[in-house]
């Protein structure tokens, strides 16, 4: 997942940054929140999204949840 496949921001123009807001975790399982904003107008997305990792008996950091093409997709289509 690369930054570049954002919109610019609409307001200024710059790129938007992938924020974790927040992050937790319970039995093995970790999970980061997290938005999409643009740093230079303090402007974020309103949803908030989130990916959980957690480790296989092969030792492989596995997504059980992973938001991060729907956040992107949504900030997308925000602004077409
Ligand atoms: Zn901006």
């Amino acid at each position: 997942m690369k930054n570049e496949f954002l919109k610019k921001c609409p307001f200024c123009g710059n790129s938007p940054v992938f924020e974790a807001t927040e992050s937790d975790g319970y039995g093995g399982e970790a999970k980061v929140y997290f938005k999409i904003s643009c740093k230079h107008c303090q402007i974020s997305y309103p949803e908030e999204y989130k990916i959980v990792v957690g480790l296989t008996e092969e030792g492989e950091m596995k997504y059980l949840i992973d938001e991060r093409d729907l956040a992107v997709e949504s900030w997308n289509k925000r602004y077409e």
